[in-house]
């Protein structure tokens, strides 16, 4: 007799739910999705101890009738494919039909539901897999999934769950991020008995953030809306101020099913580059519409991660939007908003560390009018109404550069500026590194810079790395005024350099160069390189220092200089170049209004 037998059913569906339910969130997720499949208006959740005794989740969707709820929790038991085609044209979020039998393969499932067709409901109960009561009962239209005692049968994945907190952090994230993207559904979540969350239905995203704790973007967001080629983009990209130090502030929807996607996230980060500082991250929701057959969702058993058949033109898309919209922005930061960001009470930094302050939100939920349970598609966001839109929905796209007079030299560092809206302090470093690295650009664009010969050319002895690394870069150092012959051996000669660069060492700055590259390579994998060019040199340029006096005529050709870039805003890695104080702040700062 041979070795192999076959797993019985309880065994597999035992170690599905090991990929597919990793954690309570992961039941909710899937519990939420399968509410939503069955179109639901309203979904009401409600865990206890970070929903490792109890999940339910409670809407009023389709529902199934008695023989589909006795089949739902046996595995690849769907509605939603029925031949082998449908997995590539797939538009619901479940499909595999193994989350219900997973999830019941691990603990204990209390089932009611009702269709519109049947006059009473069916409840099911089920432990570890197998049915023990079937019953009818009364309920409305709809389904309610009861998980208690999650992992009671595998011990081990139970000891490697995170605390409550955590557990209910990762809970509220799911529901968030999930409400996002289908704004017409209503969603409850009642944490220990307790309403934690309350989104009522709405029309458009911007409410629907307005209820949940993104609701301090609205006003740095502006519009993604791009429609080509059976493609559609949607949401809104902040603008550079609201960056975060990682990435969770970072929102990609495909065909409304949340998704985690590197390649659009470093479209992003390219898109802001030079915008944000270094090691910061862009704020953005981007829901991608586009035909089910170009994504495959079958790579990950959670569906989470996805695979996209054309996503270099999506994520070209992406930046040049992005990037167009951005350079006309407003991006000079206020100084009272830099103080509270330096004081690190930030709203957005605090969240990184603990994504949900359940009593905040909690105080928010009491502090609205309660909409009616059984609105349905009719509520109204009550925040709404305290604002009017504009104020609310601040988009500003206009750049404002426009110095009325410059005032003077601070500690040989900093120049004030009288301007329209109030006054600004200039970076004077920042500020020159910002009109030389546009200049380097313009050039490197145009191929027409000035070279200074030099009286002496200078003899570069590389290593074997740096050589390459000139080599690779050497049409681009030509178009921006260098004159370097390639001596044989890793041997160079320098016999002019670019005229905007300034009285500077030959040697010294190509060395510099060479070294910034191969700094900075790895870091940034999807640099521009004539960009990546123009800021390794803008930094290591002659621009002028902080502690270097500059006369009445220096410091009008910098200002000058500064108002034609296309973008006054950073320096090339990111830094202001200059912050503003405006009238209407110092009138509130002085009392006066
Ligand atoms: P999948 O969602 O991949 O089809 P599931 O195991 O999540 O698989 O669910 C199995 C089936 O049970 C679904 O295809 C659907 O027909 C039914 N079902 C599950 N939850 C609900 C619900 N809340 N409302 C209506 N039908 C549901
Ligand atoms: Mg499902």
């Amino acid at each position: 007799m041979g070795n192999i037998g076959v797993l019985p059913e309880h065994i597999v569906n035992k170690i599905a739910a090991g990929e597919v339910i990793e954690r309570p969130s992961s039941v909710v997720k899937e519990l939420v999705e399968n509410s939503l499949d069955a179109n639901s208006s309203m979904i009401s959740i409600s865990i206890k101890h970070g929903g490792k005794s109890l999940i339910k989740v409670v809407d009023n969707g389709t529902g199934m009738d008695k023989e589909d709820a006795l089949l739902c929790l046996k595995s690849h038991a769907t509605s939603k494919i029925k031949n082998s085609d449908d997995i590539f044209t797939i538009n619901s979020l479940g499909f595999r039909g193994e989350a219900l039998s997973s999830i019941a393969a691990v603990s204990r499932v209390a089932l009611l539901t009702r269709n519109s067709s049947q006059q009473a409901g069916t409840e099911i109960e089920a432990t570890g897999g197998k049915i023990k009561s079937v019953k009818e009962k009364g309920t409305p239209v709809g389904t309610s999934t009861e998980i208690s005692d999650l992992f009671f049968n595998t011990p081990a994945r139970k000891k490697f769950l995170k605390s409550e907190r955590a557990e209910n952090a990762s809970i509220a994230e799911v529901i968030t991020t999930t409400s996002l993207a289908h704004t017409h559904v209503a969603f409850k979540l009642y944490k220990d008995d307790r309403l934690i969350f309350d989104y009522p239905t709405c029309p458009h995203l911007k409410e629907r953030l307005l209820s949940t704790h993104y609701h301090e973007w609205v006003k740095y967001l502006l519009p993604l809306d791009i429609k080509s080629d059976g493609l559609t983009l949607r949401g809104y990209f902040a603008k550079a101020e609201l960056s975060r130090i990682n990435r969770s502030a970072q929102l990609f929807f495909i065909n409304k099913r949340p998704v985690k996607s590197l390649p659009l996230s470093y479209a992003l980060q390219r898109a802001y580059q030079g915008l944000i500082p270094q090691r910061h991250f862009p704020v953005a929701i981007i829901f991608l519409e586009l035909d089910p057959t170009v994504v495959d969702v079958n790579i990950h058993p959670t569906k989470r991660e996805v695979r996209l058949q054309n996503e270099k033109t999506i994520c070209e898309k992406i930046v040049r939007h992005v990037r167009e919209v951005l350079y006309k922005c407003d991006h000079s930061p206020s100084i009272f908003h830099t103080y509270s960001l330096g004081k690190g009470k930030n709203y957005y930094q605090k969240s990184v560390s603990e994504p949900f302050d359940f009593k905040e939100i909690q105080e928010k939920v009491k502090g609205r009018d309660v909409y009616p349970e059984t609105a349905k598609g009719t509520a109204t966001s009550h925040q709404m109404a305290k604002e009017p839109e504009e104020a609310m929905w601040f988009v500003d796209t206009e750049k404002k550069l426009k110095v009325i007079t410059p005032l003077g030299q601070i500690r040989e560092s900093y120049i004030l500026a009288e301007t329209e809206e109030g006054f600004i302090i200039i970076d004077q470093h920042a500020a020159h590194e910002r009109i030389i690295f546009e200049e380097i650009l313009t050039s490197l664009e145009r191929g027409t810079a000035a070279s200074q010969a030099l009286l002496l050319p200078a003899t570069i002895q590389l290593s074997f790395k740096e050589a390459q690394i000139l080599e690779e870069h050497l049409d681009l150092l030509i178009a921006v005024g260098f004159s370097i012959t390639n001596l044989g051996n890793n041997t160079f000669s320098v016999d002019a350099t670019p005229t905007l660069m300034g009285n500077v060492e030959a040697k010294d700055l190509l060395l510099d160069f060479l070294h910034g590259i191969l700094e900075g390579k790895g870091k940034v994998p999807l640099n521009d390189r004539k960009e990546n060019v123009a800021k390794t040199l803008a930094c290591k340029s002659r621009a002028i220092k902080a502690n270097e006096k500059m006369s009445p005529e220096e410091i009008e050709y910098l200002i000058n200089s500064l108002e034609k870039t296309k973008q006054p805003f950073t320096c090339p890695h990111g830094r202001p170049t200059f912050i503003k104080l405006t009238i209407s702040d110092l009138e509130k700062h002085f009392k006066r209004k």
